[in-house]
């Protein structure tokens, strides 16, 4: 029969990487040119139908501000999911996701299936030819880690809406069933 799985999920990466609005694409499909700073961090809930199951995400959206930094263990505490997301625009962004695979792996729940989301991909196309070849170099080098810290890695836009719904439905269909 088809299972009903809870998962609660949270989203962390540096402060502008896109986390909100992936959540907002993914919750309500829009986007915001200017979304506003998260404060703290918000809540949303979202399902999605796979084969086998009916997932309801508890999705916890975190501010990315250093001086939340001693909450995040609220909200990745306990959790069966993490989207850890950068910009791939933004080498220091990619810094700070590795930062909070490391927290995870180390303090988080050891099945929690994690993602991780080089997200802005829509900017590729936009920007300038020797901007893009270090953009590529840093799209390699998220990819080669991913797979090496035994996350899946994808490429989404919150812009275009491009893997959003795809990100959740890979972490679904990995959600232990019980
Ligand atoms: P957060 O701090 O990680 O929650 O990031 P936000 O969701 O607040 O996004 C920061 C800024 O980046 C906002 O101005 C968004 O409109 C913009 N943004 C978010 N996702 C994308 C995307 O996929 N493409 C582009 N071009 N801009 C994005
Ligand atoms: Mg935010």
């Amino acid at each position: 029969g088809n299972k009903n799985i809870n998962a609660k999920l949270v989203l962390l990466g540096d402060v502008g990487a896109g986390k909100s609005s992936l959540v907002l694409r993914f919750v309500k499909g829009q986007f915001i040119e200017f979304q506003e700073s998260t404060i703290g961090a918000a809540f949303f809930s979202q399902t999605l139908a796979v084969n086998d199951a009916t997932v309801k995400f508890e999705i916890w959206d975190t501010a990315g501000q250093e001086r939340y930094h001693s909450l995040a263990p609220m909200y990745y505490r306990g959790a069966a999911a993490a989207i850890i997301v950068y910009d791939i625009t933004n080498q220091a962004s990619f810094e700070r996701a590795k930062k909070w695979v490391q927290e995870l792996q180390a303090q988080g729940n050891p099945n929690m299936v994690m993602a991780l989301a080089g997200n802005k991909a829509d900017l590729l196309d936009a920007k300038k030819v020797e901007a893009e070849a270090s953009t590529l170099v840093l799209l390699l080098e998220a990819q080669a880690y991913a797979q090496e810290h035994g996350l899946f890695f994808m490429e989404t836009s919150a812009k275009t809406a491009a893997n959003v719904n795809e990100v959740f439905y890979e972490i679904a269909k990995r959600l232990p069933r019980v």
